[in-house]
């Protein structure tokens, strides 16, 4: 597990420094797959780990949520050799487009690249319900969600442990450590 997370830090996929989330939070991580995913064959290796990962009925069909869990998600069902669907939001809603239809009581596996909220993987199990498929569970490169759980079976290649404060509590700014915003090329100085 340790060389899957230093593979994950070496490829930017998890980063050290200060950094403004979305939240509003600061943090001195910051986790983004997209960096590591852009390496092929690494995509393709995590793939397989994670395929490997899963215990459990076999799945008939991996289905991702957009647009994180698409790279990770093919990769798994490619892995284990099975179609792959993605939802997406339309409106703000999670919903399956693009001709994409499920077999009655098809059995599904949802992959994302980072379980942090839990909340698209949720909205894409409602969806993948309503739509009668049935829910395994759930794989991901990265669990950082803390004290929080998935409500059906899911398996991680890493589990991090992000610590976030406060901007006025914030250690960092105390040691005047530049703020990041991760996306965006500016640094941005403490406010
Ligand atoms: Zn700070």
């Amino acid at each position: 597990m340790n060389k899957v997370l230093n593979i994950l830090k070496r490829k930017k996929a998890i980063l050290s420094g200060h950094f403004l989330l979305s939240s509003g939070l600061h943090s001195p991580n910051y986790v983004q797959c997209a960096l590591a995913l852009s390496d092929t064959k690494l995509a393709a290796k995590l793939g397989k780990a994670l395929a490997a990962k899963w215990r459990g009925e076999k799945p008939q069909m991996i289905i991702s949520p957009a647009m994180g869990g698409i790279i990770i998600g093919h990769e798994v069902a490619s892995a284990m050799n099975l179609p792959f669907f993605f939802t997406e939001r339309e409106n703000g809603e999670m919903t399956l487009r693009r001709g994409f239809k499920l077999k009655k009581r098809i059995k599904v596996v949802i992959v994302e690249d980072v379980f942090t909220t839990g909340k698209s993987t949720i909205e894409t199990a409602k969806v993948i319900e309503q739509r009668g498929g049935k829910i395994l569970g759930a794989l991901s490169i990265i669990n950082r969600m803390g004290d929080r759980d998935l409500p059906f079976k899911n398996f991680s290649l890493v589990k991090v442990d992000i610590k976030t404060y406060e901007p006025k509590k914030c250690p960092l700014c105390k040691k005047k450590l530049p703020l990041i915003k991760p996306g965006s090329r500016e640094i941005k100085k403490k406010n």
